[in-house]
């Protein structure tokens, strides 16, 4: 087997996504992705009890699998910042929603297909809905992937808040290929309010109080993206799993950066 390096799969990723406009023929919601990589190594034991009970391991996935990579996928400023007004999404929200997790299944398979070129065989999920509606948690979770790849780190809101922000959307694969540990995450904590300062804003954004300063009421939340799609006109044309708010991540200071780091290196 040839080897290959997460630096090449970096540079697929942003190939690939700066591309996508010009297929689209259109602006693009995208800014530049960020990949990591872990072995698959005893830190994914945690998942069934961080994540799901029935959450699964990456050798689940694929018996053989040697790495876990994460990309997220951030989205320009100006979406969110469309997104802000009101109590609902905006319809370009919901367009940006749909086109993102295309564009996250077929980076999937591109970076899927690399890899296999190199003779090393990958295990993929879907971007989304790949969760249980009763429990309302996900088997194969890219949030509790990504905070175990160290791509990011949790916010109050219950989104990965990475060095690219907030404001976007992850993906995952497991691999054969022994890529090794390849984090990006700057600090132990990238929620302003996790790490004792005050922040706060996404609890207040947050339209039906499904978030505290400590807590998430998950059912709220989903019942409000269930509404959104179902009672919004202009949603209509979208498809079913069109299930977005996205308020709690709409011009926080989380939304396009670290700002726990940001604050260190500014009293640097
Ligand atoms: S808005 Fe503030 S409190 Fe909420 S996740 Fe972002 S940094 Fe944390
Ligand atoms: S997505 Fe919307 S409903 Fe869900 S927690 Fe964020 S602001 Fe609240």
């Amino acid at each position: 087997m040839a080897s290959i390096s997460v630096q090449e799969l970096r540079r697929l990723a942003e190939e690939f996504v700066a591309a996508e406009p010009g297929r689209l023929d259109q602006e693009g919601w995208w800014r530049r992705p960020l990949l990591a990589s872990a072995p698959v190594d005893a830190r994914f034991d945690a998942l069934p009890r961080i994540a799901a009970a029935d959450h699964m391991h990456p050798r689940d996935l694929l018996p053989a699998g040697r790495s876990v990579v994460v990309f997220f996928i951030p989205f320009k400023k100006d979406l969110p910042r469309e997104n802000r007004a009101g109590d609902r999404p905006c319809r370009n929200w919901g367009v940006a929603y749909v086109q993102t997790n295309d564009l996250i299944n077929r980076l999937s398979q591109s970076l899927a297909d690399l890899l296999g070129a190199h003779g090393f065989r990958c295990g993929l999920t879907p971007a989304t809905h790949n969760f249980n509606e009763e429990k309302l948690m996900a088997r194969w979770s890219h949030k509790h992937l990504g905070h175990l790849v160290n791509i990011g780190r949790f916010g109050t809101h219950h989104m990965l808040i990475t060095p690219a922000g907030c404001a976007g959307r992850l993906g995952s694969l497991v691999t054969e290929a022994e890529l090794g540990d390849h984090p990006l995450v700057e600090t132990r904590e990238a929620c302003l309010l996790k790490a004792g300062k005050a922040c706060g804003l996404c609890v207040a954004a947050c339209p039906v109080t499904a978030l505290t300063t400590n807590g998430f009421e998950r059912r709220s939340c989903w019942d409000r993206l269930k509404e959104n799609r179902a009672g919004l006109e202009y949603f209509s044309d979208l498809p079913e799993s069109t299930h977005v708010c996205g308020k709690c991540a709409a011009m926080m200071p989380c939304s396009f950066g670290n700002p726990v780091a940001r604050l260190e290196s500014a009293s640097r």
